[in-house]
């Protein structure tokens, strides 16, 4: 095996550094099968991932198990905003955009800076009169509940001074604008970090581990039946209680335990489109009203994020998949304001995700919010459900405490709001030093800033691959946004175990270039392929399997409807061979 990551070669668990290499796997699975912990945690969402944190910083053991990857769900696949929510304000929901906005601010300052920015938004105002004052009203709320802590207030904009920030707008578009700030992240790898600082502070992290079933002393639910997705062994976890965070399984994980839960979940579908910056031309991202809801047009690196769709789901959980309709719906929605349309050929990528919603629920769920729901469903078992990605942190503290009654002894109360994830401490200093360490490294400090923002300060433990191996710096074959040193680490130190998660979720490959991952999907096998061992049948296998999910993903987004798009995609094989069928 490898000296380029020396995961493989140093098999001892070294938790302290947050890694989730291949040995940190196997000394994981030890622990699974020889601890009792006080929790463990099912999903390896942002919700689950921040329960596991939550917990291992109160002092808890916990173990955190994901049967796919970490955040391949939801948490993958949304508007990627750390937000208020602009309409609560409209449905005088006050106490959530507070708290929605308290998290996007420690986010931006002292949890995630190198992970979390501003980012604006024009909304372009289409009404005379009445309009613009019922906006500022809103706004200065919002502003004053915490919007505009860290980031510019509002900002209020004639025709002219709108359509010079955004000229990609048509001139009927609009009467005036108002600019606002909110936040964005990559979801991704901001649950992955979430996961890997959990696993700093002694939780046991792993995926491709699957809950099979519930472990039961009368009606006690004692742990959990746990299968591994790559070789199929199973074996027992036993814990004093069990949260389930799987979001749009939360129902399936409930009939699996043989309870009756206290609430319901639901999927809602929303699909995203990826197309190049120079094809809207605008200084801001934008906020347009559709009849339902709103479109959004984010700014994303090199491109824009222009969503999203609404809509029930009944089909596959883990792959939902776009339609031809939703794409004309998305692009009908934004081209309504653009002087130059955009068309198909424009789109370099589609996700689709699942708004885990709340549903039916009974008399007795302590539904702390609004938006999400936390009950003691059995003694010994836990659901969390429904929020959005802002309010993770809040959600995971709620489901902790949710859980103390069947710990033993004391739990020490929430302290993640104190808690920097994996990165952030020595971001800003490394920042203003980004030209010096560029030219130690021969790296371009635009690159370096990049870097920084992915990795934050753990960027040394890239760029020492990079020492050591000079020629993983060079950029990937045709997705040169990313070096090769990057797909190392993705795999060292950041759990990836397939091809699909590398360039989906440890890079975005698979939605910012118009190939999709096909045209280096073999290079990236192979150097994969350097720190997991795989022999050549292997990488092909991986490219295989990859490359047939990105045919059957472009099959579904020409079908009509959701269920000939469903069966498109389903087709294609799993990248995770020993996964087992939902029932
Ligand atoms: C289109 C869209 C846009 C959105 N935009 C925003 C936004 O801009 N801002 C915002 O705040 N929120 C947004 N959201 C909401 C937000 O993304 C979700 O609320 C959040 O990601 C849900 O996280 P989760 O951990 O509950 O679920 P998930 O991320 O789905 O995690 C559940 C995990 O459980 C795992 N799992 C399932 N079964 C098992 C099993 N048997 N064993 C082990 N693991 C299992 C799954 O593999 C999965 O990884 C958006 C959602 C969508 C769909």
């Amino acid at each position: 095996m490898s000296d380029r990551s020396g995961a493989v070669q140093d098999p001892l668990w070294s938790g302290a550094a947050g890694r989730l290499g291949l040995g940190e796997r196997e000394a994981g699975w030890q622990r699974l099968r020889t601890e009792r912990f006080d929790l463990v945690v099912i999903g390896g969402g942002v919700v689950g991932s921040g329960v596991a944190l939550d917990a291992a910083t109160r002092g808890l053991s916990v173990a955190l198990v994901e049967a796919r990857d970490l955040a391949s769900g939801t948490s993958s696949r949304s508007s990627k905003l750390f937000h208020g929510g602009l309409r609560y304000l409209e449905q005088l929901e006050f106490g959530l955009v507070r708290e929605a906005l308290r998290e996007r601010e420690l986010m931006l300052t002292r949890l995630a800076p190198h992970l979390v920015k501003p980012v604006s938004f024009l909304y372009p105002l289409t009404h005379r009169v009445w309009e613009r004052p019922y906006v500022a009203a809103g706004l200065k709320l919002y502003d004053s509940m915490g919007g505009a802590r860290s980031v510019p207030g509002q900002k209020h904009l004639s025709r002219a001074a709108a359509l010079r920030m955004a000229p990609a707008l048509r001139r009927d578009a609009l009467v005036g604008g108002v600019r606002y700030f909110d936040a964005i992240a990559d979801d991704a790898r901001h649950t992955m970090t979430v996961a890997r600082t959990a696993a700093q502070y002694g939780a046991v992290v792993r995926t491709s581990t699957q809950v099979v079933g519930f472990l039961r002393d009368m009606d006690r639910v004692t742990g959990v039946r746990v299968r591994d997705c790559e070789d199929g062994s199973e074996t027992d976890v036993r814990a004093s209680a069990v949260l389930n965070c799987t979001g749009v399984w939360t129902d399936e994980l409930q009939r699996l335990s043989g309870g009756r839960g206290r609430f319901r979940v639901r999927a809602s579908k929303g699909v995203h489109l990826v197309v190049p910056r120079d094809r809207i031309i605008s200084e801001t991202g934008l906020i347009l009203r559709t009849p339902t809801s709103v479109l959004f047009v984010i700014p994303w690196l090199d491109h824009w994020i222009v969503g999203t769709t609404d809509t029930d789901w009944n089909l596959d959980l883990a792959h939902p998949s776009a339609t031809r309709a939703d794409i004309d719906y998305v692009l009908d929605s934004v081209n309504s304001v653009l002087a130059t349309p955009l068309v198909h050929d424009d789109i370099e990528g589609v996700y689709a995700g699942l708004r885990p919603l709340l549903a039916g629920e009974d008399a007795e769920t302590s539904r702390l919010s609004r938006e999400h729901a936390v009950a003691r469903v059995a003694p010994g078992l836990v659901a969390i459900a429904g929020g959005k990605y802002t309010t993770y942190r809040v959600m995971a503290a709620d489901a902790v405490d949710a859980a103390a009654p069947d710990l033993p002894g004391r739990v020490a109360p929430s302290i993640t709001d104190k808690v920097p994830l994996l990165g952030a401490d020595g971001y800003h200093a490394l920042v203003n030093q980004v030209d010096t360490l560029g030219a130690r490294h021969g790296l371009h400090p635009y690159r370096m800033r990049h870097l920084l923002d992915r990795y934050g300060s753990a960027v040394h433990q890239v760029l020492e691959l990079g020492s050591s191996h000079p020629e993983l710096f060079a950029p990937v074959p045709d997705a040169p946004a990313y070096l090769q040193a990057e797909i190392v680490y993705a795999v060292s130190h950041e759990g990836a175990l397939h091809l699909e998660d590398v360039l989906t979720r440890r890079t975005r490959i698979s939605i910012e270039y118009p190939h999709r991952g096909e045209a280096c999907a073999a290079e990236v096998a192979a150097l994969m392929a350097t720190v997991l061992g795989w022999d050549e049948a292997r990488q092909r296998r991986e490219v295989d399997v990859y490359c047939a999910r990105v045919a059957a993903e472009r099959d579904s987004q020409t079908q009509p409807d959701d269920t000939a798009a469903d069966a498109r995609r389903t087709a294609a094989p799993e990248a995770r061979p020993q996964l087992q069928p939902a029932s």
